[in-house]
């Protein structure tokens, strides 16, 4: 094994201990080379469902592509974008903090050994339950949008420091806007600052969610510039100074993140230049997750209608493709196995498993002719996919298998 980084990372809770093969390997570079990898693995007689790749090479140079870009802001990664204990160990072991929206997801990340003060209770509203157990492993530090939530957190963790969530400005033309559900609009910032006050919970700081997947990196600016306004509202009443901004999540890996982490870093020193003392972090889920994981499914099933090919394969919107309603996930599925030139292809539907109609993971689709057992890839399949499946018609997500590689 040779990096170092790599060498802590294959010795983390949650890396080490996780039901994985591993592959060593030189490079995990392209699309080929993981195809060449997948092919190995469904080659074992062993393996006849849908199962991932996950490199964790490829988180190492995300985390190493997050510090040079944006080296002032400690990446908290978000949990629910994929909970994978080999991930979350992976970040921990490269000394990144975590966003957990709930009990199970801060027991997830305190069972690797990760200081809960390295963990934000990034969910505005929480069931009292979950709050009451912050409170007694020591997360004290959780976001809020409403003076509801600012009573709560009194009777359930009086202890615990707030963030105060905005809303971002609007048009920043993402994947899923957050903005409809979360986030203090410009008026009810003071009051809900009022309201801690009142309730003397300290406010440490202010956090924003531009939304997932944006692509007009320049909200980023107007968030920051407001989130500024914030820090001044609550020294103009008198509140101790706030440490904490939290620029939230919903960055790309390429080159989208480097044009936002060049905006982020111009709207850091202009609008938070002269508060050198407060602490900014960032929430980033599908940034490391997405392009980490490449699934591959098998066809199960198969009819022929005239010149029109319809296929099943194991995974579908139920399980983790659930990363299409969800998240807007456009798949592109390949065949495992090498194209040959000049190959006939044919129009194409492919079903998920289940018995509803809804469950169809493309129509229209151009593919080369297939027979149960072949397998189709899907890339880029880490964000909200693994997460957010069912187990509906007892197809259930837990069963597919994740395979570690890394290079060496
Ligand atoms: N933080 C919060 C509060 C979120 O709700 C989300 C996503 O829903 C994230 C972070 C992660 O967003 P992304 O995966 O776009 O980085």
């Amino acid at each position: 094994v040779g990096s170092s980084p790599m060498q802590a990372m294959l010795t983390a809770p949650g890396v080490k201990d996780r039901k994985v093969l591993a592959f060593k390997r030189d490079a995990l570079k392209d699309k080929d080379a993981v195809s060449g990898l997948l092919r190995s693995i469904a080659a074992r007689d062993a393996v006849r469902s849908a199962f991932y790749v996950f490199d964790l090479a490829r988180v190492v140079d995300l985390h190493r592509g997050w510090r040079r870009a944006l080296a002032g802001v400690r990446p908290c990664y978000a949990v629910k974008c994929n909970p994978e204990p080999a991930l979350l160990g992976a970040l921990a072991a490269l000394g990144a903090g975590f966003d957990c929206a709930s009990r199970r997801e801060i027991e997830a990340v305190l069972a690797l050994g990760v200081e809960p003060g390295s963990i934000v209770y990034a969910n505005p509203c929480k069931p009292e339950a979950h709050l009451e157990y912050a409170a007694s492993v020591g997360v004290n530090l959780a976001t809020y949008d409403s003076e509801e939530e600012v009573a709560k957190v009194k009777r359930c963790h009086p202890g615990c420091e707030l963030i105060l969530r905005i809303k971002g400005p609007d048009g920043g033309d993402v994947r899923v806007d957050l903005g409809t559900k979360y986030g203090a609009h410009p008026e009810e910032v003071v009051p809900l600052l009022r309201a801690a006050q009142r309730a003397g919970l300290n406010v440490a700081g202010v956090s924003f969610h531009v939304g997932s997947g944006a692509s007009n990196t320049d909200v980023y600016r107007g968030a920051i510039e407001a989130a500024r306004g914030v820090f001044d509202a609550a020294a103009a009443l008198g509140m101790p100074p706030m440490r904490v901004l939290d620029i939230g999540g919903g960055f790309m890996a390429g080159p989208a993140f480097e044009e936002a982490a060049a905006v982020i870093n111009g709207a850091l020193e202009k609008y938070f230049g002269e508060l050198p003392c407060v602490e900014v972090i960032g929430e980033p889920g599908r940034y490391f997750a997405e392009t980490a994981f490449t699934m591959a499914a098998r066809v199960i099933g198969k009819r022929t209608r005239g010149e029109v090919r319809e296929y099943w394969i194991d995974d579908g919107l139920y399980g983790t493709l659930s990363c299409i309603p969800m998240d807007h996930y456009v798949p592109r599925p390949r065949p495992l196995a090498a194209s040959r030139p000049g190959e006939k292809t044919f129009t194409s539907t492919v079903f998920g498993p289940t018995c509803d109609s809804l469950d169809t993971v493309v129509t229209g689709y151009q593919l080369p002719e297939m027979s149960v057992g072949d397998w189709l890839v899907f890339d880029d399949m880490g964000a909200y996919t693994t997460a957010s499946g069912s187990n509906f018609n007892g197809f259930s997500t837990s069963d597919i298998n994740i395979y570690l590689a890394y290079s060496s």
